[in-house]
């Protein structure tokens, strides 16, 4: 029996919530404007700091923010949704309580992907307690500094259906999410600057197997590299448990990056504990027919449907659709050059240009090729060039450097720098020079060696300054043994 359980197979069940910070002007429920680095307590006011007898004002821009993404992740959104207060003491929230929403969230029952939404809803975030030590600001070695700058932040909470099946899936999957709300501009979504905040419910049971096991969450991992190490090392630790014939407990953990250790935080509140009740302060929230159109119209091509639609219209490979259709400008940029290509274009050699040499040039993490000085009109007419066998690849390279840095039409830097592929009497007269200078490699070739090919080629494009194309030249030479008896 015993080795029955040591052998069975154990399936992840993975459910995620995010956090997500808007980027509004202002706060959740007063007029603050949203803090970058400002200085501690710079931005706050009566009511984010909770002082008595102050009233929250729901900003509308926020409610505008959350239905676009409601609507993004296709959920059903409710007429009439309710604001609640979750009740409990810290030092990083002054009224005591956070305004949330409890059982009637704004959104509800979406999709996006593969992936099931549970529920979408609004709520203001925490101010930020600062340690000693980690602020140059605090001298004391024991003290722990509230900067309320964050505190009333407006958020967005999105929490999944436990649909994901594997760290790599939660990964793949956050970065979706990420790339679909950076689409829609309504927040930074920056993991490393807490903008976008990823918990884990994991759990695990034996495969095949619907019911659920006891669940554990992991807190804030802060970027996508720790949060697939992070549910790797719970999946891995609740195995170990149970396969020793032991229980998972159900806690809340935190990740260390650096060690690869799970801690416990602190044993899971129940609901209950939070008191939640109606904020007696605030309206329920019922948008009107006017803000659900506003909110709708709002609404651009986001990625998952760019990346569909340019692997149907453009016969685009999968990974090169989705790196174009998460990154809005590159896409663009590709976009607008495929359209200046005309029908003669090449989509799919376009798409390779832009994706590989040109994305190298900009050496972005996610560069914008309109902040350079190449135009997509240059670029779709460099593209052409190489086509029509007007200019070899590797000096195509060149001519990119230099619409990269500088701009300019193709065909004069072409010109001007002397980059025109090298062809007729010209090229079979480095060809045959270079084989005359190395009858070694020639004799390989004869015999059957193709990798000695390289050595005439690499003579060739050097003594042309890379202006040569590495098919024409192989032909040359293969026309040159057989032009030869023996
Ligand atoms: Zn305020």
């Amino acid at each position: 029996m015993a080795d029955a359980v040591a052998e069975r197979a154990y399936e992840p069940v993975i459910g995620l919530e995010i956090h997500v910070q808007l980027k509004t002007r202002t706060k959740m429920f007063c007029g603050c404007e949203l803090s970058f680095g400002e200085d501690p307590n710079t931005r706050t006011c009566p009511v984010c700091l909770g002082h008595p007898g102050t009233l929250p004002v729901t900003n509308a821009e926020a409610v505008h923010f959350a239905l676009m993404i409601g609507m993004a992740l296709e959920c059903e959104l409710a007429p009439r949704s309710i604001f609640h207060r979750k009740n409990y003491f810290y030092p990083d929230l002054p009224k005591g309580y956070q305004i949330s929403q409890y059982d009637v969230p704004l959104a509800s029952g979406g999709r996006l992907g593969e992936i099931r939404i549970h529920r979408v809803h609004l709520e203001e975030d925490a101010a930020k307690l600062v340690h000693a030590g980690t602020s140059g600001r605090i001298h004391s070695a024991e003290a722990s500094v509230v900067d309320f700058n964050r505190g009333g932040t407006p958020l967005v909470e999105i929490v999944t259906e436990p649909d994901v099946r594997s760290a790599a899936q939660a990964k793949e999957w956050l970065e979706l999410l990420q790339a679909t709300l950076r689409r829609l501009e309504v927040s930074d979504v920056r993991m490393e600057e807490g903008s976008l905040r990823c918990d884990a419910n994991v759990s695990i049971r034996p495969a095949g197997e619907a019911s659920l096991g006891t669940k554990t969450e992991l807190k804030n991992m802060n970027s996508f590299r720790f949060l697939e190490r992070g549910v790797n090392a719970e999946i891995t630790r609740q195995e170990e448990i149970v396969r020793s014939g032991g229980e998972v407990v159900q806690e809340t953990l935190h990740y260390d990056p650096a060690t690869g250790v799970l801690s416990p935080l602190r044993s899971k509140e129940e609901a209950h504990d939070y008191r939640y009740l109606p904020e007696p302060d605030l309206v329920p929230l019922a948008p009107t027919e006017e803000m659900l159109a506003r909110a709708r119209a709002a609404l651009p091509e986001l990625p998952a449907g760019r990346a569909e639609r340019l692997e149907r219209e453009l016969a685009l490979p999968p990974d090169v659709a989705k790196l174009l259709a998460f990154r809005t400008e590159l896409g663009d940029f590709y976009e607008a050059t495929v359209s200046a290509g005309g029908p003669e274009g090449d989509p799919r050699a376009i798409a390779n240009w832009v994706t590989g040499e040109l994305l190298a040039r900009l050496g972005d993490a996610d560069p914008d090729p309109a902040q350079s000085k190449v135009e997509p009109a240059s670029l779709a007419a460099l593209v052409a060039m190489v086509r029509e066998g007007a200019v070899a690849h590797s000096a195509a390279k060149e001519v990119l450097d230099t619409l990269v840095a500088e701009g300019g039409d193709p065909r004069e830097i072409v010109e001007s720098k002397g980059l025109a592929r090298a062809g007729g009497d010209e090229l079979v007269e480095v060809v045959e020079r270079a084989m005359a200078a190395q009858a070694d490699a020639v004799e390989k070739i004869r015999a059957g060696n193709d990798k000695a090919m390289g050595a005439i080629i690499g003579a060739v494009m050097r003594e042309t300054k890379g202006r040569a194309d590495g098919g024409e030249v192989q032909r040359l030479v293969r026309e040159r043994l057989g032009d030869q008896p023996g």
